[in-house]
């Protein structure tokens, strides 16, 4: 998508090899206009996949999900990532590993709001381990739910969290690839090309 490849470049900061910031405009400060122009991405790919819930991680995955939710006219779910004063038996739960931030964190929903007649879309801002995803695809299988794919805003295609989600056989919609932030620069990888 050329636009958020455009705001990459422009306003992206590589802290390392593996790390990308992108706080002005999708993980501190948000562009309400990019992320409509996301949400309308990911709505043009996923509109015949009969979604009906979008479920995605607490917080940087909220704002594209809310405008891709607007498009598809569903509902938007996120995971939170505290506990809340919910009692353990009317959540759903799962782990997440964060080589980030090198801890794991348990993230859940209530059960009041996915069920077993749901088709959950599931988005997150970056993908690059794939554990953020992971978590997401095992509380919709704790639900019943079926899953029509995941969609990401910016995939490091040189970690292995894509790999992980093909081949399960889940199609996944990645607006940006990026194949490399060696030497500071951002290398996309050209459209078309796996
Ligand atoms: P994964 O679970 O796929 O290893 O990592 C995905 C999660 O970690 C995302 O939800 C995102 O919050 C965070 N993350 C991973 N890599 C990056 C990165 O390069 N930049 C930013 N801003 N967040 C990242």
């Amino acid at each position: 998508m050329k636009a958020l490849e455009n705001a990459i470049v422009k306003h992206g900061k590589v802290l390392s090899d593996t790390v990308l910031k992108v706080d002005s405009f999708l993980n501190h400060q948000i562009d309400p206009e990019l992320m409509q122009q996301i949400g309308e991405e990911f709505a043009v790919h996923f509109q015949k996949a009969g979604v009906t819930k979008i479920l995605t991680l607490e917080s940087s995955g909220i704002a594209p999900s809310v405008m891709a939710g607007l498009q598809l006219k569903v509902p938007v779910v996120f995971a939170r990532k505290k506990k809340s004063l919910t009692l353990k038996d009317e959540l759903y739960l799962a782990e997440v590993y964060s080589f980030t931030k090198k801890e794991t964190n348990e993230i859940s929903i209530s059960k009041d709001y996915i069920s077993s007649n749901d088709i959950v879309l599931i988005i997150d801002d970056f993908l690059a381990n794939g554990q953020a995803v992971l978590g997401l695809m095992e509380i919709t299988k704790q639900t019943g739910a079926s899953l029509a794919g995941v969609g990401i805003v910016i995939e490091k295609g040189f970690q292995n969290g894509a790999k992980l989600i093909r081949d399960k056989n889940i199609p996944l919609k990645s607006l940006a690839i990026i194949d490399s932030l060696a030497n500071g620069q951002i290398t996309f990888r050209k459209e078309g090309s796996l």
